[in-house]
């Protein structure tokens, strides 16, 4: 059986197991999470982690040095952040849309009184971007700071594609770093539909499918507006700006996005993402290892339509509403938020936070969603790593276009 189809029956498994949990008392749920289903998920998890860092680091290297001149870094740079704000901002403007038409605040009874959320505190949006440039690349290595990763990993990059032939034993130390890795990652995704099983079985099971109850209209808009946002908005860039069949990509795409449902982490899910990515959907290399790792850090379009939809909620259940100004501030925050949001599973739910600061809405709202946050984690996570791989296609299929017409101009 192939592996696709083994996370896919994992993911089935997992979800029946978990809502089976779910209804059983607390204490045997407990037992089978401390002993079973977190240990095998810890497992699978730190297994993949393990391979996080070393090829980010890699992978940008050989897609800043592939790439060759660094103005041609710059351009494709320039083209990825553009692609990544306008389609965050498509993302908010459905979420937001979804919540004024479907008025999930609206429906059912929310108990607001004495309800508390202690707010933690975000990085602010000025320092994330300062320090990209790390002063410390081994410090930046060891902590798991992918921005700094990244940007230490281009300037080596850069430095290799300039300097040629002076470099060329670095250059070929990396090559078969790559290649290694990639063979790390094959063997380690075998142990994927276990892994898969038992986060989803833990995550559901914890999370109460019965504590859903006057939460359901919320999920709901905000799970439609993934679903819009998928398949309309990167349906139609795929197709009219990367001349692919959106079809086939999430066909090919569909095991990365189990495993990003599955950990609710896009950085975990990268290594398997950036294979994926390079060997079935054959994207260029030197663009898929630059685009998806900075997707996974800065474009996070699900977490945006979370974001968005919270935000007019919790109004809506508190009453307050919201004017025009303030929907371009929930776009703006939301935005910079989605940047500011790491890749790993929860932190969409802490920058709410700053969105909600930034529009005077009680943060304390914010308890209200934290018990169903979790499983819409695992949507939020597959669309956000699905939307830096269609990013990645996009300019990948228009730099193959444009150098086909560039051989046939000179033969
Ligand atoms: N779990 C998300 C991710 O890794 C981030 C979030 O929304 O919390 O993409």
């Amino acid at each position: 059986m192939s592996l696709t189809k083994k996370i896919m029956i994992a993911l089935i498994l997992g979800v029946i197991v978990g809502i089976s949990l779910s209804f059983s008392p607390v204490s045997f749920f407990n037992i089978i999470d401390t002993y079973i289903l977190s240990p095998v998920g810890q497992i699978f998890l730190n297994l993949i982690m393990m391979l996080v860092v070393p090829i980010v680091f890699v992978s940008i290297v050989l897609g800043a040095a592939g790439l060759g001149e660094p103005a041609k870094v710059g351009k494709i740079g320039i083209q990825t952040i553009f692609f990544f704000l306008v389609s965050t901002s498509i993302a908010l403007s459905i979420g937001i849309g979804l919540a004024y038409m479907i008025q999930p605040g609206e429906e059912g009874i929310f108990n607001t009184s004495n309800m508390e959320y202690e707010e933690q505190s975000a990085p602010p949006i000025m320092d994330t971007l300062v320090n990209i440039i790390p002063s410390n690349p081994i410090k930046s290595m060891a902590s798991g700071d992918m921005l700094q990763i990244i940007a230490f990993a281009i300037f080596i990059g850069l430095g290799l594609g300039v300097l040629g032939e002076k470099t060329k034993g670095i250059h070929r130390l990396f090559e078969q770093a790559n290649e290694l890795l990639m063979w790390l990652i094959k063997i380690v995704m075998k142990t994927a539909p276990y892994g898969a099983f038992a986060l989803i079985a833990s995550a559901i099971g914890g999370a109460g499918i019965n504590a859903i109850g006057s939460m359901a209209m919320y999920m709901g808009t905000v799970i439609l507006s993934l679903i819009i946002h998928g398949t309309v908005t990167y349906g139609l860039a795929i197709w009219l700006l990367g001349k692919s069949n959106p079809l086939t990509f999430y066909k090919d795409f569909s095991p990365a996005m189990s495993v990003a449902f599955s950990t609710s982490s896009s950085s975990a899910t990268l290594p398997l993402s950036l294979k994926i990515a390079q060997e079935k959907l054959g994207i260029k290399k030197e663009v898929s290892s630059f685009v998806q790792p900075l997707g996974a850090t800065i474009n996070m379009d699900g977490t945006g339509i979370m974001q968005a939809v919270a935000t007019v909620f919790i109004a809506q259940v508190y009453t307050i509403s919201l004017d025009f100004t303030d929907i371009i501030i929930i776009i703006l925050t939301a935005t910079l938020a989605s940047i500011g949001t790491a890749g790993v599973p929860g932190v969409g739910l802490i920058m709410l936070a700053m969105v909600l600061n930034q529009i005077g809405l009680p943060v304390e709202g914010i308890a209200l969603i934290v018990g169903v946050d979790r499983i819409l984690d695992m949507l939020r996570t597959s669309l956000n790593i699905a939307g830096d791989a269609s990013c990645a296609l996009i300019i990948s299929n228009n730099m193959k276009r444009k150098e086909e017409r560039t051989k046939l101009q000179a033969s």
